[in-house]
């Protein structure tokens, strides 16, 4: 197998989409769990976190819950390449916080991604808070992607016993990606480099020296971003190795509560 460009240390991916037995939108697009892991193992990742296409915007509750087992499934069958992630869906506030609680049990330690523009959700309202509030309790950190990025800080301080992880540094666009400052107070909030940002100059650079190391993980969004690009930038972006393998690794780890014989 080609590899693309010789990783500086291990990377875990911490925000990767993937087809199961669902079918995946778009053109050139994997459709298979084998096609994702080859893809992934070519762009010089060994192990990647998320969950099925189809939990992004399930139908109903029945659906999130499939889409969870599945996702369970597909770690087991990739012999541990994915780390599996739960889905939450603030529609279903009830059978999310039983997702939550399954979650737990199965020893996963990650929530989301929540695309409140997919599942047209505004993160407003007593069942989304009752959600956060409880993956905070279980201490299971949740990865949401931002309607705004001044939410982040505002969802950081209205739920300041919650772990969140913003995708794409916390901004929509590279236009607004100096409000990663914003977070900086708030030790609950990470984000990840997925998303075209990570690609202007500067941008990791600033997250990481404005966050810390402990508050930025390595994801390329994959099925959406092409992985091996966004691994190369994000290895360029760490002044030195502490900060490389906490960002491209042991970050996620200490998230999903991997033991280091891991
Ligand atoms: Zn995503």
């Amino acid at each position: 197998m080609a590899e693309l460009h010789k990783p500086l240390t291990e990377s875990w991916d911490c925000h990767v989409h993937f087809a199961y037995k669902d079918k995946v939108e778009g053109p050139r697009r994997p459709t298979t769990l084998e096609a994702f892991v080859i893809d992934m193992k070519k762009a010089g990742i060994t192990r990647a976190a998320g969950n099925v296409w189809a939990a992004l915007s399930p139908k109903d509750a029945a659906a999130l819950k499939q889409a969870n087992r599945d996702t369970l499934a597909a770690a087991m069958e990739s012999q541990g390449f994915v780390i599996p992630v739960v889905m939450v869906n603030p529609h279903f506030p009830n059978e999310s916080i039983d997702e939550l609680k399954w979650a737990r049990d199965n020893g996963i330690g990650m929530a989301g991604e929540i695309c409140g523009y997919l599942i047209k959700h505004k993160y407003k309202g007593k069942g989304f808070t009752r959600l956060m509030e409880k993956a905070g309790e279980m201490d299971i950190a949740v990865l949401i992607h931002l309607w705004e990025p001044r939410q982040g800080a505002a969802l950081a301080r209205q739920f300041p016993g919650t772990r969140f992880i913003f995708p794409h540094f916390g901004a929509r666009t590279h236009t607004d990606i100096l409000e990663i400052s914003d977070l900086a107070p708030f030790k609950n909030a990470m984000v990840d480099t997925s998303g075209t940002a990570v690609f202007r100059t500067g941008v990791p650079e600033h997250a990481i020296e404005a966050l810390g190391a402990e508050r930025v993980l390595f994801g390329t969004d994959y099925i959406i971003d092409e992985p091996v690009s966004t691994r190369v930038r994000t290895e360029l972006a760490c002044p030195d190795s502490r900060t490389l393998e906490l960002v491209m690794r042991e970050n996620l780890r200490k998230v999903c509560r991997i033991p280091p014989s891991q």
